[in-house]
């Protein structure tokens, strides 16, 4: 089992040596690493903590963090989707984290949906939410972040809102009725 500590340590070593720095918020940092160390216990690596992965090493290769993504992210906003990498202008305040775009090409985010095999059942709950054009009927959960309205598909909330960085509890679930899929 890997230890809270560890992450952190991990974090902060691979953010010195690129020159960047962890977010200076607690409570932040703190709730992305223990998404880091939750991921890395369910799956043998350290997925992203605000995206799903995919349980599939091959296909979630790009989210194994510091992920793919980052270093672009953080040369054009400062930090990076989850913004536990932020730059120096950041971690001193001198620019706000706000909203960026996901970065990680569409066509994986629908194969981690898919190959995760979470929210793939074949009868739906009542707070299921059916959302493919596919014939093999991928039923996806979908939530919405109460405090800046994030939207995203997936069985469980993601530790930390991607967008405005609110915790998990914050999330809420949605149902879509869709009755236009064969
Ligand atoms: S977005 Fe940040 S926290 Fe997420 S995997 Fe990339 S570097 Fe790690």
């Amino acid at each position: 089992m890997i230890t809270l500590e560890k992450v952190r340590r991990r974090a902060e070593s691979d953010a010195k040596s690129h020159g960047y720095f962890l977010n200076p918020d607690a409570e932040s940092l703190k709730n992305l690493l223990e998404g880091l160390q939750k991921n890395e216990e369910r799956y043998g690596y350290p997925s992203c903590p605000c995206r799903l992965a995919s349980r599939k090493f091959e296909f979630d290769r790009d989210i194994i963090c510091p992920c793919d993504y980052r270093d672009p992210d953080v040369q054009e906003y400062g930090y990076c989707y989850c913004a536990l990498y932020v730059r120096k202008d950041v971690f001193e305040g001198k620019t706000s984290v706000l909203p960026i775009p996901e970065r990680r090409p569409f066509q994986k985010q629908i194969r981690s949906y898919a190959a995760s095999g979470e929210g793939v059942a074949e009868k739906p709950s009542e707070a299921t939410t059916v959302v493919t054009e596919k014939p093999s009927k991928i039923i996806l959960k979908m939530w919405y972040c109460k405090q800046c309205g994030y939207v995203c598909f997936r069985e469980e909330p993601p530790y930390v809102c991607p967008i405005c960085k609110a915790k998990r509890e914050m999330f809420a679930e949605i149902t879509i009725h869709s009755d236009n899929h064969k």
